[in-house]
């Protein structure tokens, strides 16, 4: 076991809204290219924000997507979504959405009609997720991952668990399937708790502190909503909580292929971004109100 050191811990930048719903600090990309951050192209996160009641819900209208997939963690509140595929659900808290965009969807994310009504804090992430240039142009797949549905590795002495979304942590494997090597955990610790994770060297790894403050690698205090980007340079990294804390996990293996990503979508040559538009402006990816 090689200690993976620190590249860099990030406090959250500016917020920006996506559509009225979403109050985001973007990461991935964020300083760096999406070749870097690979499988990773995305990360938008909605650090806690009191939403008051609205009549109208708030949230993105009709978009599409092609070439990745977009994953959706609540962490509170409630999200509605409908797509061109005929998939519509609510994530609420604990859940996760994983949507294979693939060949193209349209769909439109919402805050769910009584959370709206109501009002209320808002907290969640949204990931995207390369997919290799043979599975871009897949029919697109979803799967709608409910809380009770993810299994949990659990820290010895009532210390907390480790929610694996997808890939593997001591022996408990994630419920979603994914098109490359990718490990999405919530570590879900009591203060004082301390855990190791271990991915191949090569993985893109970081983590994102959603609740409380934690130290990494015995050194490193890391608050709330700050991103922490690992170097390629182990294959191990230690956290402890501080106090009781939540922490979203990421390891993915790079998928070494050139990006070509405009908007919505993300292919491999310019040209498949202008097929990308000439489809979508044709209306193959399908229909929604
Ligand atoms: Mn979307």
């Amino acid at each position: 076991m090689l200690l993976r050191s620190i590249e860099v811990v990030q406090a959250p930048p500016p917020p920006h809204f996506v559509g009225d719903g979403f109050r985001v600090h973007n990461f991935i990309p964020g300083r760096y290219s999406m070749e870097k951050m690979s499988p990773f192209i995305m990360l938008d996160y909605n650090s806690r924000f009191y939403f008051p009641p609205a009549t109208a819900p708030r949230g993105v209208d009709v978009h599409p997507h092609r070439g990745f997939e977009t994953v959706t963690i609540a962490y509170k509140g409630k999200v509605a979504h409908h797509d061109s595929a005929g998939n519509s659900g609510v994530i609420g808290e604990g859940d996760v959405q994983w949507m294979t965009a693939a060949s193209g969807i349209l769909h439109k994310e919402y805050h769910e009609k009584q959370f709206s009504q109501e009002g209320g804090d808002f907290q969640m992430v949204q990931l995207w997720v390369n997919l290799p240039a043979k599975y871009k142009m897949i029919p697109p797949r979803y799967q709608a991952i409910t809380h009770d549905q993810i299994h949990a590795y659990y820290l010895p002495n009532d210390q907390g668990r480790v929610e694996v979304i997808a890939g593997l942590h001591k022996g408990v494997k994630g419920v979603a399937s994914t098109f490359t090597e990718v490990h999405l955990f919530n570590a879900i610790l009591k203060g004082g708790a301390e855990e190791t994770f271990t991915f191949s060297p090569q993985f893109t790894t970081s983590i994102l502190v959603i609740e409380g403050s934690i130290e990494v690698n015995h050194s490193t205090p890391v608050p709330p909503d700050h991103f922490v980007l690992f170097k390629v340079d182990g294959d191990s990294f230690h956290i402890c909580a501080k106090e009781d804390a939540i922490v979203l996990i990421l390891s993915g293996e790079p998928i070494n292929e050139p990006i070509a990503a405009h908007g919505p979508f993300v292919m491999n040559t310019r040209s498949e971004i202008m097929q990308a538009f000439d489809d979508f402006h044709a209306g193959k990816f399908g229909m929604l109100d």
